[in-house]
């Protein structure tokens, strides 16, 4: 057997294993996939065929919302309705963590020896395509698991996030009663991706106010109105006890059936759009990887690496240089 066979049935028995759901294999393409480690590519590639069927629904808000919170409720009634669940915690605020912090998270883990529920926390780890291109490998492998729903909660409203939480199917952004002044220094980027609002810890005071300034912020949102025809909702919950998450769940259905109703243009249109996202980082990625491949460890390289360090010349003129170079 040639080496190139012998590689092949490696990654076919891996690919067939977690086909099948074997949680180590997953574990472990999961984590190289997170390392940014080069040969989980071919992993991914052979999984890809698999993908496709899994819905997914992004769920992002500032950190103590609720979020983990709600997930956990929303965990409890898929399950409920029979569903599998693929949970995935992206943290791209927190380089140092390495995730511990979301792997820690306690609220989550009654599900956690569900064999129905798979669990995975993933943080930044600064390697070049960063957390969204993993972000996407892992939405891919629980979705080649099988997974029927794909839960993905980031923190924070940043752009990371906005991109992260924009390759779902479904996008909702938790908000909590007295938010008003934070719902105006985030409006510009993520009012506008979010499918459905809710307005957790609705037992606090403020709950109309936040509403009713949403309801206005969404009735300025020009952008919004040609968006064809769905006007997010506002959803009031107290995920502590379990109030309002029926509500929640038959709104991401109406989504859902939106996404998917006769004209298919807006289902057409999130679908490009991630297909999009996970090109262009791969193109990304694999012209970077190409490139430092040939110039690391060469006199050259030293000699430029010397030449910025001196301010002799500048990144942007070198980047332009060694790109027309190396693309010619
Ligand atoms: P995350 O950081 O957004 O994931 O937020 P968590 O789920 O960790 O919740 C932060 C805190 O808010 C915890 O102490 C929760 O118990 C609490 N919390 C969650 N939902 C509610 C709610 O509906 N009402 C109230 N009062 N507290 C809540």
């Amino acid at each position: 057997m040639t080496t190139d066979n012998g590689q092949r049935s490696t990654v076919e028995q891996t690919v067939d294993k977690i086909l099948h759901g074997n949680i180590r294999a997953t574990a472990r393409l999961i984590r190289d996939v997170e390392d940014g480690i080069v040969s989980s590519r071919q992993f991914l590639k052979a999984l890809y065929p698999h993908t496709g069927t899994a819905y997914v629904i992004g769920i992002s808000g500032f950190p103590g919302v609720g979020k983990s919170t709600l997930v956990d409720q929303m965990i409890e009634a898929y399950r409920a309705e029979g569903k599998s669940l693929g949970v995935l915690a992206v943290d791209p605020t927190s380089p140092f963590s390495g995730g511990a912090i979301l792997g820690d998270r306690v609220r989550m883990q009654r599900h956690g020896t569900d064999p129905g529920v798979f669990i995975r926390s993933l943080a930044t780890r600064g390697h070049f395509g960063g957390l969204t291109r993993s972000t996407q490998g892992v939405i891919d492998i629980m979705d080649a698991m099988g997974k029927d729903i794909i839960l993905v909660e980031t923190v924070g409203v940043g752009q990371d996030e906005v991109d992260i939480v924009t390759t779902a199917h479904t996008t909702i952004i938790v908000l909590i009663p007295g938010m008003g002044d934070d719902i105006q220094a985030i409006k510009a980027g993520i009012l506008e991706v979010a499918d459905i609002f809710v307005i957790n810890k609705a037992d606090r005071e403020g709950v109309k106010k936040t509403i009713n300034d949403l309801q206005a912020m969404l009735d300025m949102n020009t952008q919004r109105k040609s968006k064809g025809g769905w006007r997010p909702p506002i959803v009031a919950t107290e995920a502590i006890r379990n109030r309002g998450v029926p509500e929640l769940l038959s709104q991401i259905e109406a989504h859902k059936a939106f996404l998917f109703s006769r004209t298919k243009t807006q289902l057409n249109k999130r679908l490009r759009k991630r297909v999009l996202q996970e090109l262009t980082d791969n193109i990304k990625e694999t012209v970077m990887t190409k490139i430092m491949a040939e110039l690391e460890g060469s006199d050259e390289f030293e000699q430029m690496i010397d030449d910025l360090v001196k301010r002799r010349t500048d990144p942007f003129t070198l980047c332009d240089r060694i790109v027309a170079e190396k693309l010619k």
